[in-house]
């Protein structure tokens, strides 16, 4: 009687590893709520989550991984190698998206052998609403966003064409009126092909998982729960990276950074809330003069920083002698620490010395500050991340912007320079200042800490929502084999 095992649970996440990171540790949760669960993925991308997969499994949790090939160089247009889109020039993000749609046919035959019973695909992956459908299987959505963003998203859809420009508009319909700049708006307005299939999608699914929690956007939550009468139900999860913890294993086994135990020395000889963090996550290209820019203003604002200088993709590479400003780590030596390529985030938001955080503003940067109680300043980029930043400096006031979107231009990849002067003036007031929006913004930034905290607990909205889906989907199955 299959009905009476726990559920099998498919996770099929998009190789990037903000979406990754929090599906493989959502994986881990549901495994230690007795749920079978399988992360699909290709085989580089598998030799990064192996260890994790490995060493739950060892402690008895229901996790395992199955692989299978990344689509063939010649049908992609891809470089062999290229399997995630941190290895991607973003010139070639569209390339690694279409590359995607070669997946349907392994997908399709791993769920003829696994029979799973349920289905989690990250959004981009659109066609596996009709391989579940077909399959008799739920479909659940992951985005790697939050619900704000999400519900934006969706309402954007009601502003179409945004011609790219420096002018602003007001979103309505909103429980907070929200402003946006006409190029703050994520690539995806400029692609409409792409917002057809990812409504289509949605619409043959059964639900979406969402890596939030109640507290920190309730009005979102509440409308994206209860937005849609075709029945699209949405759970939160979240914040992955407190559930489970998994990031700071892995950190703690060496994964993520052979820097680490260096790294955290420097921090503990750093008093409390004395540090700032700047990192822009794992697939931003920041030019060279952007770079000279950042390392100026940080060398000029007389705080202590920790800087992740993240290893560009082959393609553009920045070559470091030529934004390093002269003699800038020797003049900065003690106060400053530059780390190239891969921070262990986690921990190090973790620490009690880090007192701010320059954040892109990617979904899961976001919640990992969150989670630490650490305010940000705000630095977007592209994708959905200005409308992150309304929700963190204008919802949640959580944070504080470093530069005004309105200024980018969302059809050049030039962008613009934000000088080492603005990052002075916003770092050296912030960072270990006073004052009452300082406070303010740091006192909000502990509370939410403390929610998240909660929400994970059992007991908490996000437990709550994590054991009624595992309920409901038993349920679903039974049902369906009474159908058979
Ligand atoms: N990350 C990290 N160390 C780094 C850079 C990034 O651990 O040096 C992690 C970070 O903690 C987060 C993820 O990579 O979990 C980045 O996801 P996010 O949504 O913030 O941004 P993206 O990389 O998707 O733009």
């Amino acid at each position: 009687d299959a009905s009476a095992g726990p559920i099998h649970m498919l996770f099929f996440p998009l190789m990037s590893p903000g979406h990754m990171i929090p599906m493989v540790d959502m994986a881990r949760l549901f495994a230690t709520h007795g749920v079978r669960s399988t992360i699909v993925t290709t085989p580089l991308n598998a030799a990064n989550i192996r260890l994790t997969v490995d060493s739950s499994a060892a402690r008895g949790l229901p996790l395992s991984l199955r692989v299978i090939p990344f689509p063939d160089p010649a049908a992609t247009g891809l470089a062999p190698g290229q399997e995630n889109l941190s290895a991607v020039s973003t010139a070639h993000f569209n390339t690694f998206v279409m590359a995607l749609f070669h997946f349907q046919a392994p997908l399709a035959a791993l769920l003829r052998e696994l029979r799973p019973d349920v289905l989690v695909s990250d959004s981009l992956f659109t066609w596996t609403a009709d391989l579940a459908l077909e399959n008799g299987i739920p479909r659940l959505i992951f985005h790697g966003a939050g619900a704000f963003p999400l519900f934006v998203l969706s309402n954007l859809v009601n502003y179409l064409p945004v011609e790219p420009s420096t002018e602003s508009f007001i979103m309505n319909g909103l429980p907070h009126p929200i402003r946006l700049y006409k190029n703050g708006l994520p690539e995806l307005v400029d692609n409409l092909f792409m917002l057809k299939l990812l409504g289509e999608a949605e619409a043959k699914s059964y639900g979406v998982v969402v890596n939030t929690f109640h507290d920190m956007e309730p009005s979102y939550v509440n409308y994206y729960k209860n937005r849609n009468q075709a029945g699209i139900k949405a759970w939160c999860v979240g914040p992955i990276s407190l559930c489970c913890r998994a990031a700071v294993e892995r950190a703690e086994r060496g994964e993520s950074s052979a820097d680490r135990g260096r790294l955290l020395a420097w921090l503990d000889s750093k008093p409390a809330g004395s540090v700032v963090y700047v990192c822009f996550g794992s697939l931003c290209h920041i030019s060279g003069p952007q770079l000279k820019e950042i390392a100026l203003g940080l060398e000029a604002s007389g705080k202590a920083f920790l800087w992740v200088v993240r290893r560009e993709a082959a393609e553009d590479a920045v070559v470091e002698a030529e934004w390093m400003p002269e003699g800038f780590e020797k003049r900065v030596e003690g106060r400053g620490l530059v780390v190239r390529g891969w921070a262990p985030q986690v921990e190090v938001l973790g620490h009690a010395a880090v007192g701010w955080f320059v954040t892109h503003c990617g979904w899961n940067s976001l919640q990992e500050s969150v989670c630490a109680g650490v305010p940000m300043i705000t630095w977007p980029l592209f994708h959905e991340q200005f409308i992150n930043e309304a929700l963190v400096v204008d919802v949640m006031g959580v944070g504080v912007r470093m530069w005004e979107g309105f200024r980018r231009n969302r059809l050049e990849e030039a962008k613009v320079l934000v000088t080492a002067e603005e990052v002075v003036a916003v770092v050296g007031r912030l960072v270990g200042g006073g004052g009452k929006e300082v406070e303010a913004v740091g006192r909000k930034a502990k509370e939410y800490g403390e929610a998240a905290r909660k929400a994970v607990e059992e007991g908490g909205s996000t437990y709550e929502d994590v054991t009624s889906l595992i309920k409901e989907l038993d349920a679903k199955r039974k049902e369906g084999q009474k159908d058979v």
